[in-house]
């Protein structure tokens, strides 16, 4: 026995059991067409929710950047990599979420593991939605702190569990996604920040897919509760709706001050590149002078998952433009996105352990830059396949 042969075994056991990952690899630009494999499918499955991954005042503002600062930061934040750049980033993303301030990291998953473990640690406990997504798992897990799952959205069950550690002596943080990326469901944060004032504990919510989504222009999940001032740490995305890549924190200045001493993705990893931060600048001030891409999305979400009711499609509990499209059985799943891409489209099938066993879906990812006609063409797919496999009657 070789000393790597476990790794055979083990991806001999993926595909095994269907759970081996194909890669597809797109060979043009993102947006409501691409390119996959060689053939031209209508995108439905990118988190590129406002068309901002190859917006031209993007890819403008980062070519200017490059010219102007270099492509590389070329070191952490807190020694040399901080530029002019990160600070206007941080002030401008402050000024759109109407937070106190902001620290902005490498990614989302980054922004989760360098928090969590900067606010708690051994003595603390953590009360945790039990879909939270990996990167806050993760983040937990690096803290060291006693973790306390709680029912999926149920604000009951927390209360409970913060009671049963009503005496516990250290400090306490409830953490959630903001809308849960498999079935698009809201976090009742209104009833969670309720809760946490009577325990007098932190709260943190994830918002990667409520960026850009959710509240007046896009401003998040604390916006579309009006919960300012109330929610402790708000983590975003910039890499979802804003196009980009990167994340941040939004928070009180005594937290952001605290993070950028503490967090460890900030102190020891580099800084994104200039050209990325200039593109997300370019996002916020889109987002800040104009709401019409963010209706446009909403409008395109609307119209799409009423006409897939109507068909007689199963789209589970979704509150948002994330669509699951309710299948059950992963093998279904799999023959219908399959069929979908040699119609066309490109609609990814989720199975377990992504989600629940038996609970196997297409996910829909419904973008500004759908046409009436993109969509149109989908829901005829839609109908055909699902007809032709018996999950819709007619
Ligand atoms: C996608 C996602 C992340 C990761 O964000 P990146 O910027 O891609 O690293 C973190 N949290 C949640 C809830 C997400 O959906």
């Amino acid at each position: 026995m070789g000393k790597l042969d476990f790794i055979d075994k083990d991806l001999e056991q993926l595909k095994k059991e269907g759970l081996y990952i194909i890669i597809r690899t797109i060979e043009s630009p993102q947006g409501a067409w691409i390119v996959v494999d060689g053939k031209k499918v209508l995108n439905m499955c990118s988190n590129n929710y406002l068309g901002f991954a190859n917006h031209p005042k993007l890819k403008e503002k980062a070519k200017e950047a490059i010219d102007k600062f270099g492509v590389g930061p070329a070191a952490v934040r807190t020694i040399a990599g901080t530029m002019s750049l990160h600070t206007e980033l941080e002030k401008k993303l402050a000024e759109f979420k109407g937070a106190e301030a902001t620290i902005s990291f490498q990614s989302g998953f980054n922004a989760n593991l360098a928090t969590i473990p900067a606010l708690v640690g051994k003595e603390d406990v953590i009360f945790s939605d039990e879909l939270n997504h990996a990167s806050i798992i993760d983040g937990c897990r690096l803290s060291k702190a006693t973790i306390v799952r709680y029912k999926h959205n149920d604000p009951e069950d927390l209360e409970k569990k913060l009671e049963e550690y009503k005496d516990f002596p250290g400090k306490k943080l409830i953490v959630t996604d903001g809308v849960f990326s498999m079935d698009g469901d809201i976090a009742p944060l209104d009833k969670i920040v309720e809760v946490a004032e009577k325990y007098d504990a932190m709260t943190m919510v994830d918002d990667a897919h409520g960026e850009g989504v959710l509240g007046r222009g896009g401003r998040g999940i604390v916006d579309h509760f009006n919960l300012h001032g109330k929610v402790d740490i708000e983590v975003g995305t910039l890499s979802k709706a804003f196009g980009v890549v990167g994340g941040y924190v939004a928070a009180s200045k005594k937290v952001v001050e605290y993070l950028r001493q503490k967090a460890r993705p900030f102190l020891f990893s580099s800084a994104v590149t200039p050209g990325d931060v200039a593109a997300c600048i370019a996002a916020v001030d889109i987002l800040t002078e104009s709401d019409e891409l963010v209706n446009r999305l909403w409008d395109n979400a609307n119209y799409f998952k009423t006409e897939m009711k109507n068909l007689g499609f199963d789209l589970g509990i979704s509150q948002t433009p994330i669509t699951p499209v309710m299948l059950g059985d992963a093998k279904l799943a799999q023959e219908f996105s399959k069929n979908l891409f040699k119609e066309g489209i490109f609609a990814q099938a989720i199975g377990y352990p992504t989600v629940p066993k038996g609970k196997a879906r297409i996910r829909v990812m419904i973008s500004a830059t759908h046409s009436k006609d993109d969509l149109d063409f989908a829901l005829e797919k839609f109908e055909k396949i699902g007809k032709e496999l018996g999950v819709i009657s007619g």
